[in-house]
């Protein structure tokens, strides 16, 4: 297998970032999230981030057309042409086909769909305590995974935030679009024999662990 591009999908709060962010160190690969890249927007107050904007603090999806294109600038950049992780995206079954299509135009697909399973209550209470740094987007939660120093990044020193859309009411509505708009994407993948199921209810490390191990197994099979 020449290149791994790999997709994460999972709820809001399964931990797709976390292992994102572990993967990329491990695989040399990019990792591409498209709510970072949508919060980024939204910081620089750039055009897409002002439509953007009111779909995401209300818990909704952004529109296929604007994902699909920020999506295919993304990929098209030189760092990903030897893989990529995806976080985030797909997230509609448009936005699924929308890259098989741009990764069949270079000869290029999905190496397999990971799918961090978690409940709904696990979910509501990771989400409710996350915090996030301001500059970095890193990842940590006031009970499972405090900052060394209150309320500021280990990595790079800035202030730790609580993001608009994980107040509880917007939480329960990314829920349910995640149910109703995502969870499509499960049969869809695991009819084209790509799904990976781990179960993302055990601590970070170990959900890591099993990544890599599909990953290992992905790169013996595909005999590389
Ligand atoms: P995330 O950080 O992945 O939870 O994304 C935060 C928010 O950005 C989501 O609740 C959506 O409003 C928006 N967003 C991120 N990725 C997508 C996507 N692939 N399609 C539509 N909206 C997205």
């Amino acid at each position: 297998m020449s290149e791994l591009n790999l997709i994460l999908i999972g709820p809001p709060g399964a931990g797709k970032g976390t292992q994102a962010e572990r993967l990329q160190r491990d695989l040399d690969v990019p990792f591409v999230s498209t709510g970072e890249m949508l919060r980024a927007n939204v910081k620089q107050e750039s055009a897409l981030g002002k439509q953007a904007k009111r779909y995401m603090d209300a818990g909704d999806l952004v529109p296929d057309d604007l994902i699909v294109k920020m999506a295919r600038e993304r990929l098209q950049l030189e760092d990903a042409q030897d893989g990529f992780i995806l976080d985030g995206f797909p997230r509609t079954l448009e936005q699924a086909e929308a890259l098989d299509e741009m990764l069949s135009g270079l000869t290029r697909r999905v190496t397999a769909a990971v799918l961090i399973d978690v409940p709904d209550a696990e979910v509501e209470r990771r989400l409710s305590g996350r915090r996030v740094c301001e500059k970095g987007g890193h990842n940590y939660h006031v009970e499972f995974d405090p900052p060394k120093r209150d309320s500021v990044c280990d990595e790079d020193g800035s202030p730790l935030v609580q993001r608009e859309d994980d107040k509880p009411e917007v939480i329960r509505r990314r829920l349910a679009v995640y149910h109703e708009q995502t969870e499509p994407l499960i049969s869809f993948y695991d009819d084209k024999g790509l799904l990976r199921r781990i179960d993302g209810t055990h601590d970070a490390a170990d959900v890591h662990d099993h990544i890599r191990a599909v990953i290992a197994t992905l790169r013996h099979e595909e005999n590389v």
